[in-house]
């Protein structure tokens, strides 16, 4: 596919947009059959919260599901109802956050599993599960240092009284969340990894769920039997500092609005901050910070063309940015030109990093503008 051709089917550039993200899903597919290979025999799951970080769950988790994926967790319990109707019934559901008081009778009715967080969790659903007269599953999330989600130390003996006291729940496994799985020389990893390994023996029998994308490359003492990555399937580094060994998924080119030439001590955008030193060939380009490109970039972060690198000078606006073309020869960005954003050229760590964030932050931020290009 050409991504410099325009578009014509709308009479201009493609949906009218000025923006063009286009995703991946063989890459994807790709990188979720990577993950699963390097698991096994633990299986993969995928998390899709945050609209499979912004990508687009409906059209993510069913690519997923079509290779093998039937594991899929989201952080609240709104997004697995707009998840359920999208995947077959042998897909599992679960609801990172766990549910909120009310919600109990429409979490059991669509067949979505909560993550039980706190002792109050479990008899909320013990007593959905009494009051419908069936068993209800569950997953038990344990808080192994991360001071987040999850049942405390001290909750552990009371969870075992309810347990032993048979409440109508099926668990189909614990799990625990790594602060720090993309650093593996953290020494939190070690801790919180000993810590589940009472949690264990203290609850035999129970399959465990630990790793994130960065604790899957932990090794195989982090996998349990249901690892949950998320940033490594969408293209993101699983570690910090390392070559990444995913493929990238998500590509953004952005049109070029305006160009000009200045002469030296030209003052460029809001208040000013960049002043030129020479004559300079500057283009404005369609997207700023109301499309997930941050604030923080202005004066740091690039874009590229033909594999060259224009700096972004002066402030990101809400819906441009400009950025110094003088590397590039005349003439070559003109009105309707595009630019790359994410790309071969530049990955989104990459960006992330000149923003002064994470890969995280930059891929649920992208904004709605953008034409979206699935393939
Ligand atoms: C977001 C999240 C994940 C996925 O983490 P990645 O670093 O994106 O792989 C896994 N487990 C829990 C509990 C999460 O909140």
């Amino acid at each position: 596919m050409d991504m410099t051709a325009r578009d014509t089917r709308f009479g201009g550039t493609a949906g009218a947009a000025s923006g063009y993200l286009t995703i991946d899903l063989a890459a994807l597919a790709r990188n979720y059959e990577k993950l699963a290979a390097a698991l096994a025999p633990a299986r993969a799951a995928a998390v899709v919260k945050a609209d499979a970080y912004g990508l687009g769950a409906d059209r993510v988790a069913p690519r997923l599901y079509a290779h093998g994926c039937r594991d899929f967790f989201v952080a609240q319990f709104v997004e697995a109802l707009r998840l359920r109707p999208l995947l077959a019934a042998d897909a599992r559901i679960f609801v990172l956050n766990g549910l909120q008081p009310g919600n109990e009778a429409a979490c059991a009715r669509e067949g979505i599993v909560p993550v039980v967080n706190s002792l109050d969790q479990w008899r909320q659903w013990a007593e959905a599960a009494k009051a419908l007269g069936r068993r209800l599953p569950a997953v038990l999330q344990f808080d192994t240092g991360m001071s987040r989600l999850g049942l405390p130390p001290q909750d552990r003996k009371a969870l075992a009284g309810l347990l032993a006291a048979e409440g109508g729940i099926d668990v189909l496994f614990a799990m625990s969340h790594l602060a720090c799985a993309d650093e593996p020389d953290s020494e939190q990893n070690g801790d919180q990894l000993a810590e589940m390994s009472r949690i264990a023996k203290e609850f035999p029998g129970l399959d465990l769920s630990f790793a994130n994308s960065g604790g899957i490359f932990l090794g195989p003492t982090y996998h349990g039997r249901l690892a949950r990555p998320g940033i490594a399937l969408y293209g993101g580094a699983p570690t910090a500092r390392r070559q990444n060994p995913m493929e990238p998924v998500v590509s953004l080119d952005v049109a070029v609005v305006q160009t000009r030439t200045v002469p030296a001590g030209a003052r460029v955008g809001y208040s000013g901050i960049h002043v030129t030193t020479g004559e300079t060939h500057l283009a404005t380009i369609a997207a700023g910070y109301a499309d997930g490109l941050p604030r923080s970039l202005s004066g740091r972060g690039a874009v590229y063309c033909d594999g060259v690198r224009l700096p972004i000078v002066g402030r990101v606006s809400m819906d441009s940015i400009t950025i110094d073309i003088s590397a590039l020869p005349e003439g070559r960005l003109t009105l309707g030109s595009r630019v790359e954003v994410l790309g071969p050229h530049q990955a989104l760590e990459d960006v992330a990093r000149d923003a002064g964030t994470i890969s995280y932050e930059i891929l649920t931020g992208l904004g709605h503008r953008y034409h979206r290009q699935y393939r």
